[in-house]
């Protein structure tokens, strides 16, 4: 399937004061549900499960994954059943209504039964039709998916800036860089407290880490938390630029390179691409922190 996920060049008073060229990589765009790096990541998995003739999809996450909706998505985009275990109690949100809206089977499990996931799935009732996909969906196929981000370039940069979670989004993009053999410098910020298992997740997949820079100093508190000036700095941006962008990825990610430009750390007429990876219907749980 083509994909639509131009380069745009935004307009900002900041970049014109610093004398900075910075580019969005609108992957954001790429589909409303099966949104940014998840629809990457989710392409080479279900390349294999249909090669391995699977029919279900097995799945993991918390109540507000932008995954779990992904994953529903493309299940039912791409013919396949879709079971989810959902961590923690039975409650419903907007997104998981979505992911039922889609055919997702939701299973919520606590938190101590959550842990095991190879468990959960070696349980499953009808185990040998079904085909495992982890939380997130971070797998050496999805870093192959995130890869291809750097193939469709049509600039070269100097720096490129992504939000982090598992890390699998950024090792993809980092062995791209590689193969392409660019002098690009990935600046990961990592939206989890103690974020430098960021590299050994990278590491793990083989993926270079000697061009990446991790700012570990982005993450307001822990996933999914916010402090007011990181709701003040979101608001702004969206109204300077036009862009949406949430407060659990992509806005920390976005406060870091505004941060970062602040503080003179590129040089002038410096290039930068910020990955948008997406992710807005998380937005729907959280838009009642910009009143
Ligand atoms: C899942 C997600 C990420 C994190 O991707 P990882 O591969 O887990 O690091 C970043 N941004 C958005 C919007 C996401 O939904």
């Amino acid at each position: 399937m083509h994909i639509y996920s131009p380069e745009q060049k935004i307009e900002h008073p900041l970049y014109s004061l610093k004398n900075l060229e910075v580019y969005l990589k609108r992957d954001d765009m790429i589909h409303p549900f099966i949104s940014g790096n998840k629809w990457r990541k989710l392409k080479y998995n279900l390349e294999r499960a249909k090669r391995e003739n699977k029919s279900i999809i097995v799945t993991f996450g918390g109540a507000w994954s932008n995954h779990l909706l992904a994953t529903a998505c493309a299940g039912a985009t791409y013919q396949y059943k879709t079971i989810s275990f959902v961590r923690g109690e039975d409650i419903s949100n907007p997104v998981l209504d979505m992911c039922k809206l889609f055919g997702m089977e939701l299973r919520f499990i606590s938190r101590e039964e959550y842990k095991d996931k190879n468990l959960l799935f070696e349980n499953l009732e009808n185990k040998t039709e079904c085909f495992f996909i982890d939380e997130g969906g971070a797998s050496l196929e999805a870093t192959y998916g995130c890869k291809e981000l750097i193939d469709e370039l049509t600039n070269k940069y100097d720096h490129i800036f992504c939000a982090a979670g598992t890390g699998t989004t950024v090792a993809g993009i980092s062995q791209g860089i590689a193969d392409s053999e660019l002098k690009t410098q990935l600046h990961v910020v990592p939206v989890l407290k103690n974020g430098g298992f960021i590299l050994d997740e990278i590491a793990k997949y083989n993926a270079p880490t000697d061009q990446i820079t991790l700012h570990l100093d982005y993450h307001f508190g822990g996933y999914a938390k916010v402090k007011p000036e990181l709701i003040d700095f979101i608001k702004n941006y969206i109204q300077a630029t036009g862009v949406m962008i949430e407060p659990t990825y992509t806005g920390k990610a976005m406060y870091a390179l505004h941060d970062l430009i602040q503080k003179d750390v590129f040089a002038v007429g410096s290039k930068i691409l910020f990955v948008n990876t997406g992710g807005l219907t998380g937005l729907l749980g959280q838009l009642g922190k910009f009143d």
